[in-house]
């Protein structure tokens, strides 16, 4: 009923000979049975939109500024990645959160700005090692999501969530699929006392997914797909979690 969505984080990875490398492979290693898309650093997410003309492979950026215009050096308003034709915007990564000091408050105002110009926002959320040990999982996700729903009201139903424990990203410590699917669950439950659109919207995990663990927790009930990071970097390991989907 909902269609898993994959979505690759390139994080600061990358060149334009690599990337050239990477999509002409993914390309050649598609269509998948799920969506599919690529958040890119900004410099390259032209060249990425050249890359992947007439490929169902979606393209997106990894942050966009809560403002409209103006006065921001180093910005990159929601503007201007529709512009460029991004569907996806991933905001409140925790490297963002925890580097930039990102408030619930302010990944909630990113989220509305993108939504304000048809990019869909991939709002992160997750808890820390420490949080977990001390059993605030749910209310740490909940308090994080819950900034993201008040500010977008009835247009929450539109944005994609991704869970992302802290503790699993980039250290090859994965939830376990009984894991992740007990906060997916819980936020779902809150998505439902926001938004009718709860059952259709798709709720991603992230954190050390590969292809050989893919397929055990997209095959949880409420695991819709993933939002990837290193593995997302080769085209046959990318490949394989498409096709885990
Ligand atoms: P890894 O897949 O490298 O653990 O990163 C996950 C992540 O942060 C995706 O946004």
């Amino acid at each position: 009923m909902r269609r898993k969505l994959v979505v690759g984080n390139w994080k600061m990875h990358g060149s334009r000979a690599a990337n050239a490398q990477l999509l002409a492979g993914l390309k050649e290693a598609g269509p998948w049975n799920a969506d599919v898309a690529v958040c890119v650093p900004f410099p390259y997410i032209a060249e990425t939109a050249l890359a992947l003309t007439g490929s169902a492979i979606a393209y997106g950026a990894q942050d966009c500024s809560a403002h409209e215009q103006g006065a921001y050096t180093g910005e990159v308003s929601s503007a201007m990645l529709s512009d460029i034709g991004c569907r996806y915007v991933i905001v409140g990564h925790s490297e963002r959160r925890s580097y930039h000091a990102e408030s619930d408050q302010l990944v909630a105002d990113k989220a509305k700005a993108a939504l304000a110009h048809g990019v869909t926002p991939i709002v992160c959320v997750g808890e820390t090692r420490a949080e977990r040990e001390a059993g605030q999982t749910e209310s740490v996700v909940k308090r994080q999501l819950a900034a993201v729903i008040h500010t977008l009201g009835h247009c929450c139903g539109e944005m994609v969530v991704a869970y992302e424990p802290v503790w699993a990203i980039g250290t090859g410590l994965t939830a376990t699929p009984a894991q992740a699917q007990a906060v997916h669950a819980v936020l779902r439950a809150q998505l439902h006392a926001a938004t009718d659109r709860s059952g259709v919207m798709r709720i991603l995990y992230g954190g050390s997914v590969k292809a050989d663990n893919a397929a055990e927790l997209f095959a949880q009930a409420d695991i819709d797909g993933g939002l990837i990071g290193g593995a997302s970097l080769k085209a046959g390991g990318f490949s394989a979690i498409c096709r885990a989907a």
